[in-house]
């Protein structure tokens, strides 16, 4: 006899007719969940399914990953290159040599124009690593502008600089197993449950197995804060003040680790000096959590024989993000906590290859975490390369927070952007709209051609994306995987590196070689560029990968005896091992998962940097007038700007349109009830949406995700960390106005879904 739902409405799964399983890692988040991508008989992408052997997810996949094979069919993927002379006139179809040109002259000209910096390239961490060092090499040897960076700005920027300036070097040392080995877990501003699911299971995992103490710091009452033995509600933009408040209870209590401090570190003292000011009793009057509660934490994370932090946006955007870093990492050098199992500082990175435009984008240096700062490492590139040395700038340029100032103050005059979305993105949309319309050519290269940030640019370049090319990216703990080729790109969207080549050729014309595009898929050998007049500064010797796999035997030679060694890596063995982690070379030939565990650092004398970090409140605060904090994040559901998620019905009908959380007692106040729409004000701009009424946030306090259109950023002030340049985007004061036509403002909500 069958009862209940059985018997009514059996749930059915649809018969998928696969013909055939192609390996490749999740092209959503940095966890680098091995999955496979089932392809029907006419090579269409009709399946996702996770792939057991693999160490990261071991057959499980998150909501995302599940339902990615959707992204293939998805609407409004850019099939053909569109081009119009002024932003006011409708795009018209074009030719890519049209296209290539045209972008290769419009550079030309501006650089001629108003100098070489005064064009700049905004990428991503979206693309393939391969990918990311032929675009280096493209605008390190053949392009020469310094203004020259990634969207990994917006997330990752405070954890690169705080890896460098306490070890030396960017790479986070530590990997998933360390859940497997710590006896505290401390986690600041990361929901994993949310934003990394994959690794929240394996943590969940480890928590189950052992039941190790865990520590939440979250101004909000995460999911994750949910389940944590201690949740510390700290106030916005003040971790720095808890860990230093920490690191004074571990001195003076005597708890910390002096024969680790002795043979690796430097600046104990200095530090030692700084933190005796931050006893719990003054730390609580600023950041919010008592005095007994700081010892606690303190005590607990000392006494611990592994411990282990882990952070994610909560310490990175903010005005103090590089030094929040510094300050967990401060924290596990005076404990000991470095280089050893289940000891750890663990940056949980955002996108899936933010790691890898790391490694070898060359945006912030050269490949191979170089810096343009180091004679020795210029002359390498360039000797390398076959580009002379002194075509390559000597430091920096500018992050991308500051390209878009530099267009209002009419030092970039043109723009090219790589798969990111700053009309979403960045803080403080409004100013970012006006940047934009001044500028004198905008090209967007994206898979989508109704990314919001094409309605402001003159040039669209249809792009491939993930599964539709083979190449490598690398996760959160330093692990290298593949995504093989599944389907063919829709229309005449190509991959990025072809992109690359077919500029590079167009910029340096190769003396006796074809100099037409190269049909798809077709793999040749790289092409000589030397003899240009244009470019006396090419040697004989310089060549530009024309695909993904002659990158990568350039990325395996540049990196050999480098912290991020790829030498030991063929992509036959990344798939058979389900990723590797890096170095992987002779002495750790199927990769490491730690770094760091000799006690030897990148510094020049070795040693680690003990900093002492004073903190200084700079950011905006609630007041009469704006008297909520504003916090940002994300949802589950969705992936950025939503330009994939917001088009997956499977997704986007979880979460369809913006919301603010808000406390229930705050709502009564106000006269605002659970679904009604408000209005939300900062001293930037206003913006419509839905009030979902919750206590996982204060009553001073509101929540609203980062994903939507014309939304949070048009709110967010975004002040800039003087190291890392990243934006503090959850640290807001806003007001909050009850509406009283609902119908006009669910109109006005409904453009911020935007798809
Ligand atoms: Fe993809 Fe991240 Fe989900 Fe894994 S956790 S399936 S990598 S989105």
């Amino acid at each position: 006899m069958l009862f209940g739902r059985s018997k009514k409405n059996p749930i059915t799964i649809a018969t998928k007719p696969v013909e055939k399983w192609i390996y490749a890692t999740c092209g959503y988040c940095s966890t680098g969940c091995s999955l496979e991508v089932g392809v029907d008989a006419q090579g269409k992408g009709v399946s996702v399914r996770g792939v057991t052997d693999a160490d990261v997810n071991q057959g499980k996949l998150c909501l995302k990953g599940i339902f990615e094979f959707e992204v293939f069919n998805s609407p409004n993927r850019g099939t053909i290159p569109l081009y119009r002379d002024n932003t006011f006139e409708p795009y018209r179809d074009v030719t890519w040599d049209f296209a290539l040109d045209k972008t290769t002259e419009q550079i030309r000209r501006i650089q001629q124009k108003y100098g070489r910096d005064s064009f700049a390239i905004i990428s991503t961490g979206q693309i393939y690593t391969e990918e990311f060092y032929a675009l280096g090499k493209l605008v390190r040897g053949l392009i020469g502008t310094n203004n020259y960076d990634g969207n990994t700005t917006l997330c990752m920027a405070s954890a690169v600089s705080g890896y460098k300036r306490s070890f030396g070097s960017d790479g986070p040392p530590g990997c998933y197993a360390d859940f497997d080995h710590t006896e505290c877990l401390m986690a600041i501003g990361s929901n994993l449950p949310e934003q990394h699911p994959i690794i929240y299971w394996r943590m969940k995992e480890a928590l189950d197995r052992r039941r190790f103490p865990l520590i939440v710091v979250d101004p909000r009452v995460t999911m994750l804060a949910q389940m944590a033995d201690m949740h510390l509600p700290i106030l916005p933009g003040t971790d720095l003040v808890l860990l230093n408040a920490m690191a004074h209870v571990i001195l003076k209590e005597n708890l910390h680790n002096k024969d680790y401090i002795a043979a690796y570190t430097t600046g104990f003292d200095d530090f030692a000096k700084l933190v005796a000011d931050y006893d719990p009793v003054m730390a609580s009057k600023i950041c919010g959590i008592d005095e007994d509660k700081i010892r606690t934490v303190a005590r607990l994370y000392a006494k611990a024989s592994a411990a282990m932090t882990i952070w994610t946006m909560g310490i990175n955007q903010s005005t103090h993000g590089s030094d929040g870093v510094v300050a967990i990492n401060n924290l596990n050098l005076i404990t000991g906590n470095i280089g050893k199992p289940g000891g750890t500082s663990l940056s949980i990175t955002g996108q899936c290859n933010a790691m890898g435009t790391r490694e070898f984008s060359s945006c912030s240096g050269l490949p191979g975490y170089r810096q343009l700062e180091k004679e020795t490492d210029r002359a390498f590139m360039s000797q390398y390369w076959g580009v002379e040395e002194s075509f390559f700038p000597t430091k920096r340029g500018m992050f991308e927070t500051d390209i878009f100032p530099a267009i209002e103050t009419g030092d970039i005059k043109g723009l090219w952007i790589i798969a990111t979305n700053p009309m979403t993105s960045m803080p403080n949309t409004a100013r970012i709209r006006k940047a934009l319309e001044r500028l004198e050519f905008l090209v967007v290269q994206d898979v989508y051609s109704d990314v919001e940030t094409t309605k402001y640019a003159h040039l669209f370049l249809p792009a491939a994306m993930w599964g539709e090319k083979e190449g490598l990216f690398t996760n959160t703990e330093r692990r290298v995987n593949i995504v093989r080729q599944a389907m063919q790109p829709p229309g005449l969207a190509k991959p990025d590196i072809w992109i690359f080549a077919e500029l590079a050729k167009r910029m340096a014309p190769p003396t006796g070689g074809t100099n037409g595009p190269l049909p798809l898929g077709v793999t040749t050998p790289a092409v000589a560029m030397s003899d240009s007049t244009l470019l006396p500064h090419l040697g004989k010797q310089f060549r530009f990968p024309q695909s993904t796999a002659e990158a990568f035997e350039e990325i395996r030679e540049v990196s050999k005896g480098r912290l991020c060694d790829y030498s030991g890596m063929t992509y036959e063995k990344i798939e058979e091992q389900r990723g590797i982690q890096w170095p992987c070379n002779d002495a750790n030939p199927n990769g490491a998962p730690r770094l760091y565990t000799d006690g030897k650092f990148q510094h020049p004398d070795g040693k680690a940097k003990l900093i002492a970090l004073p903190f200084i409140d700079n950011n905006e605060r609630p007041d009469e007038q704006y008297p909520f904090w504003l916090n940002t994040g994300r949802v589950v559901e969705h992936w950025h700007t939503r330009t994939k998620t917001g088009k997956i019905g499977n997704i986007n009908k979880f979460s369809p349109t913006p919301f603010m959380e808000m406390n229930p007692s705050a709502a009564e106040k106000l006269g605002l009830k659970q679904m009604d729409y408000a209005r939300i004000l900062s001293r930037r701009s206003s913006a419509i949406v839905l009030v979902m009424l919750t206590q996982r946030v204060a009553p001073d306090a509101v929540f609203i995700p980062m994903h939507y259109y014309d939304c949070v950023n048009r709110l967010s002030l975004g002040l800039l960390d003087p190291y890392s340049r990243q934006p503090a985007y959850k640290q807001s004061a806003v007001r909050i106005e009850k509406i009283s036509d609902q119908e006009a403002a669910g109109i006005t909500n409904l453009q911020a879904r935007s798809y």
